[in-house]
Order: structure tokens, then sequence, then C-alpha cells
């Protein structure tokens, strides 16, 4: 007879490539549930279908759907399956700690930024510079990349080496701080002083480079990883980037939408690492008829921090299609960062201004026409300060 079984006392520990994790995934969103239970023992053993099992616990499932020796077909839903319990949030807000100030202060806010509206379009912002550490979309990828190189360890790593434009490393630095880790970061040339001088204030042992993008500093900084028999953690190669993104951004979004009662036709986001856009694109285009998902990059010519030229290379796109890729360049990004805050007094960073652009743009060449559009917004305004003012001349 089915039932569902708590996590807690099941284990399904199995190799699987990311492409299978993926494609499981996309079958459960789809579906709204499980259609199918896992077969267990009678000591609640595991026997069958161990890959459905591992790809629902690393999709932050609560409960179980399982059978005792065969399989059997029922449909639980993703509700009954706990699967949104984890981004809930605490309505009162009081924390035991800093991680749990991070993971259980979930959701980051959605907000409707009705100076960007246009006839029948609403736009709402995701604002994943309400995220405690390095107050970036960011903090989530660093909270849980450094939680698996524990679980992985046994034990907090020594020593970690990040290559980072500033947020990747903020968040690092957070998770290096409560754990008693030391961290070197590898910045690129374009990378602000304000930027490295926080990267400092948070602990880190910093490394300037002269080169421009962060991606010219991975071949280096594996290369001292093995040297000083640190931990590379790799934000540009490391799949927990993509889960993170899929199990807590793209699913408490998702949560967002549905109490809001939205009709979701567009999500426009920056593409760096492709992270957190491959899984909320991937995510959204599972759940929804109908949505579009847009990728933002920087002109050629043009440095925005955090986003890149997608010819540059990137991980995850792969795994979905996106319906356009929209280049804006970094004074453009600025204009609308200082348009927004002057409408609605949220100043953003310069990546958001780049969303922001990017909208206008799709808006002006009538890609999109009506229904609720999203834009991830990735971190604020008062890292930029120098840069916006440079940009302006203000
Ligand atoms: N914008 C900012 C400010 C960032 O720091 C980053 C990533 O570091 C991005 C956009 C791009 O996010 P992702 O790496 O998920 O593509």
């Amino acid at each position: 007879m089915a039932q569902l079984l708590e996590v807690e006392r099941l284990s399904c520990k199995e190799n699987i490539d990311t492409e299978t994790f993926v494609e499981i995934t996309k079958k459960v969103l789809k579906a709204g549930g499980v259609e199918e239970t896992i077969a267990v023992d009678s000591e609640g053993k595991v026997i069958g279908n161990k890959v459905l099992c591992n790809v629902l616990i690393r999709l932050g499932v609560k409960k179980i759907p399982v059978s005792l020796m065969n399989p059997e077909k029922v449909f639980y839903s993703l509700e009954e399956l706990g699967f949104y319990d984890e981004v809930l949030g605490t309505p009162f807000r009081v924390f035991e700690n800093s991680e749990e100030l991070l993971y259980k202060g979930w959701p980051t806010p959605l907000v409707r930024l009705r100076s960007l509206e246009n006839g029948s379009i609403r736009v709402w912002g995701k604002l994943e510079g309400f995220n405690p550490w390095g107050m970036s979309v960011k903090d989530r990828v660093g909270w849980m990349m450094f939680k698996n190189a524990i679980e992985e360890l046994k034990k907090p790593p020594k020593l970690v080496v990040e290559a980072t434009s500033t947020n990747t490393g903020l968040a690092v630095a957070a998770m290096c701080a409560i754990y008693g880790s030391k961290l070197k970061v590898y910045i690129p040339n374009t990378v602000s002083k304000t930027g490295e001088i926080l990267l400092k204030i948070f602990g880190a042992d910093v490394v300037r480079s002269d080169k421009p993008l962060t991606t010219d500093l991975i071949d280096e900084v594996e290369a001292e990883a093995k040297r000083l028999g640190a931990v590379s953690l790799n934000q540009f190669y490391n799949d927990v980037n993509l889960e993170t993104h899929l199990r807590f951004t793209a699913k408490e979004l998702d949560l967002q939408v549905r109490k809001a009662g939205l009709n979701v036709k567009a999500v426009i986001g920056g593409l760096g690492t492709s992270g957190h856009m491959s899984a909320i694109s991937i995510y959204f285009k599972s759940r929804l008829k109908d949505i579009k998902t847009y990728g933002v990059v920087p002109k050629k010519g043009s440095t925005i921090q955090g986003i890149r030229r997608v010819e540059s290379g990137m991980k995850w796109l792969k795994y979905t299609e996106l319906d356009g890729v929209v280049e804006v360049d970094a004074r453009e990004a600025a204009e609308e960062v200082v348009f927004l805050t002057r409408r609605e007094g949220i100043f953003l960073g310069l990546s958001s201004g780049a969303v922001l652009s990017a909208y206008k743009k799709l808006i002006e060449g009538r890609e999109i026409r009506e229904g609720d559009v999203i834009l991830v917004l990735p971190d604020m305004g008062f890292k930029y300060v120098d840069l916006i003012s440079e940009l302006l001349g203000l």
C-alpha cells in the first residue's frame, strides 16, 4: 500500500548526472507532483527507483511516496510532498543564528514596479539584494556550495579558493566566517575598489588579476587549489549552483506568483554563470504554459559586474531554451538604476539596471505585450556608487 514517509527515514544516495537530475525535475514539475511510488522493503530500505528518490530529496521535499515491495501508480501533489515547506518563511523573523537568517528568511521580496508598467503589463521585481550576507542572488549559492563541501569532507574546509566578481566571494566569506575557514578570492581587474574592500572586510585574502573576466581566472584558481590543498567551490562548474536556484529561488518565486494570483508571461534576468536564469527558465517552462524567458548580457566591449556574454561559455543554458538574449551597455544600465531610484526609491545594482533596460527594449520590440512580467534583480546599488557616478558624471 502506498504511503508518505518522512525524508529523514530514507536514504537514497545515488550518483546521477545533471542531465538526468534536470530531466526528472522537469517531469515532476510538469506533473505538479509524483505519479509513482518508490519501492521499499519491510525494513524501509529503498529497493527500487533510487534515482527518483534522490532527485526528490535534492529538490527539498519533506515526504517521499513509497510502497511495500512493488512501485504503484498513485499521484501525490507537490504540496502533499511538502515540496514548498522550506520556503514558507518565518513570520516574526526571529532567528537562532546567521545561517538561519538566510534560509529561514526566504522568500526574498517580490515587489510591483508600477513606474515600469505599460498598457496591460504588470511588472514585478524579485529583490535578491534582500539576502543577508553579500546581499545578492549569490548568498544562496555560496551557502549551498559550502554546505555541500562540508558534507563531502565531513568537516568544514580549512581553506577555500574562489574566482569571483564580488558577490559569490562575499557569500562564501560569510560561510567561512561562520565555520572558521579561511578564504582566498581571485578577482578580475574590472571589479570595483568597493568590491575589493568589501571582500577584505569580510575576511577574504584578495588577489586582483590583470584579466578582465572572472572566467579567465578559473584554470589558475584550480591550479592554486591543488598547490595549496584548498577546496575550490567553482561556481561556474559546480552543479550545486543550478540546483540551489531550482530548489530555492525558482521554488519560492513559484509560490509567490501563485499566492499573488499572477499570470506570468515572461521572466527576465542576467546571465553570469547562468545559474539562476537557467534554473528559473527550466522551472517555469515546466510549470507554466506560454511563458517566455530572457537572458541579459553586456553589449560587446561593455562591462557590467556579474554578467557576461554567452559566447564566453555558460554551463547550464543547454538545459533550457531562452526566448531571447538582450544586450545592454553599462551606461544604459546605470540610467535605469537612477530612473527606478527616482521613481520608486529602490536603488538597484548595475546588473539589475541591465535587466530593467532589457525589459524596456523587449516592450519596445513588442516581444512582451501583456500579463505579469518578473524581473530578477540580483543586488542593490550601494556597492556600485563610484561606478554609477563615473558612468553618469554625477
Ligand atoms: N548580477 C550580479 C550582481 C551577480 O553578482 C551575478 C553573479 O555573480 C549575476 C548577476 C549573474 O548570476 P548567475 O551567476 O546566476 O548567472
